[in-house]
């Protein structure tokens, strides 16, 4: 295989590597001894190895029990919402935030990157155009991840639900987990939304260290 086709530094012998990846996808160095993987490939190795040990010796169910408290509790206590503003909800978002609401009480932190975000906000008519942008977003979102319908044109298409260009609400696309009413949502309509999902994650308990 030409030399061209390695990426990165050699990190795994050629053993190692051989049993987790599609052997399209191994890079052989030019002098045949070590392999290179790309950093996704060696994250599901180690992701895959930990998995089957865990498996393996009964540990699994043990790790989960532990962990699973722990992390319920940081993710109901501490959502990240995507900053994301589409029309006049957006306002009302803003302003649960201001020092009248403070929804930061409930540990809500706006971040502006999805890769650091496990909510989506959808805060206004989601049009044709900005539907495959939106969802785009929601797929960069990591695992567990969810989604709250703000408004009713979030919800239904408000105002404009038989328009050509907008869509019939956010769960047409995408699955929504809290739906909350009003045109606008008040801040404190938003808040009592935060609470519900918090609810929510409580009683499934998506919080652990090894799901499959
Ligand atoms: S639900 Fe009403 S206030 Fe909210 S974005 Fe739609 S039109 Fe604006």
């Amino acid at each position: 295989m030409s030399s061209k086709r390695v990426r990165g530094n050699p990190g795994l012998r050629r053993g190692v590597g051989a049993q987790t990846t599609d052997s399209d996808e191994i890079m052989e160095a030019p002098h045949g001894d070590w392999l290179t993987l790309r950093s996704d490939q060696l994250l599901e190795w180690i992701d895959n190895a930990v998995y089957n040990v865990a498996e393996a010796t009964g540990m699994r169910e043990l790790v989960n029990r532990v962990t699973r408290p722990i992390f319920n509790f940081g993710q109901r206590v501490s959502p990240y919402p995507l900053h994301l503003g589409i029309m006049c909800c957006a306002i009302e978002m803003g302003q649960a935030s201001a020092p009248d609401h403070d929804i930061d009480r409930l540990g809500v932190v706006y971040r502006s990157s999805p890769r650091q975000c496990d909510v989506l906000i959808v805060n206004g008519p989601v049009c044709e155009k900005l539907r495959p942008k939106l969802k785009t977003l929601y797929e960069q979102m990591p695992e567990p991840k969810w989604v709250i319908a703000m408004g009713e044109c979030a919800i239904s298409g408000g105002p404009y639900w038989d328009s050509y260009s907008v869509v019939a609400g956010a769960d047409t696309f995408m699955p929504v987990d809290v739906y909350i009413p009003g045109c606008p949502v008040r801040p404190e309509a938003l808040m009592h939304g935060f609470l519900t999902l918090q609810k929510k994650i409580r009683e499934k308990e998506p919080g652990m260290f090894l799901r499959r």
